[in-house]
């Protein structure tokens, strides 16, 4: 069913041969509440907890293409969910540092990540809007809710050729790719729109 899943997605446009691998390799009914598992491997987004979703595997597919990754880069995900796309990431042997924000899914994803063996170099709980200035700068950054606005911190956190993938706006968003050309430079590119849920900021 994976290599089927793998197969539409190179109908859809995605050509990166790597990431079709991952695609067939991590078992994304195993990321999905059991209610669901039989639809696992169809090219839709499906409820987890808090509300939220397991993205459509166009979409990671599409994300994770545009991150140009290498092995050995250093990842930030905001947006852990269900792991699925964390575990895409690790699959393409990068550190993969993730955030979330609901702690229903913060604690029940970081289990899984533990029984499953993945390997994230951490799993943060808080607020992706502010990044991981600990950890930065990155080689990419994946943002994987809605933005109704690109957040700075973001930006700055990223190594001089590094790449920022984020939906940016509020009911539908258009899928932007910003590439740092230097200190100062930002080279920003729009592919297209998408649905996400919403990127929300903490009030605190
Ligand atoms: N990558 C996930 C997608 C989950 S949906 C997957 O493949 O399953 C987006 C996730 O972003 C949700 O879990 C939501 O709780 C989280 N999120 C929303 N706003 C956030 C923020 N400010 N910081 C961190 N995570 C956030």
């Amino acid at each position: 069913m994976r290599n089927q899943l793998a197969d539409l997605l190179i109908d859809k446009g995605i050509a990166d041969e790597r990431v079709l691998q991952a695609i067939r390799a991590v078992p994304r009914h195993l990321f999905m509440d059991s209610s669901f598992e039989g639809h696992a491997y169809q090219d839709k987004a499906f409820p987890i907890a808090a509300e939220q979703t397991i993205s459509q595997p166009y979409t990671v597919a599409f994300q994770t293409e545009l991150l140009q990754l290498k092995p050995n880069q250093k990842i930030l995900e905001i947006g852990t969910g269900s792991g699925y796309q964390t575990a895409i990431l690790l699959h393409l042997k990068t550190k993969v540092f993730t955030i979330e924000r609901q702690q229903e899914l913060f604690k029940k994803t970081s289990l899984f990540f533990k029984k499953m063996h993945y390997r994230p170099k951490k799993i943060v709980f808080g607020d992706g809007y502010k990044g991981l200035p600990s950890e930065a700068p990155f080689d990419g950054i994946l943002v994987t809710a809605g933005a109704p606005e690109v957040p700075k911190a973001l930006l700055g956190q990223l190594k001089v050729g590094g790449r920022l993938v984020i939906p940016v706006g509020s009911r539908e968003q258009i899928m932007t790719l910003f590439i740092r050309k230097s200190e100062k430079e930002f080279e920003k590119e729009e592919l297209g729109n998408f649905r996400f849920v919403p990127l929300l900021e903490n009030k605190n």
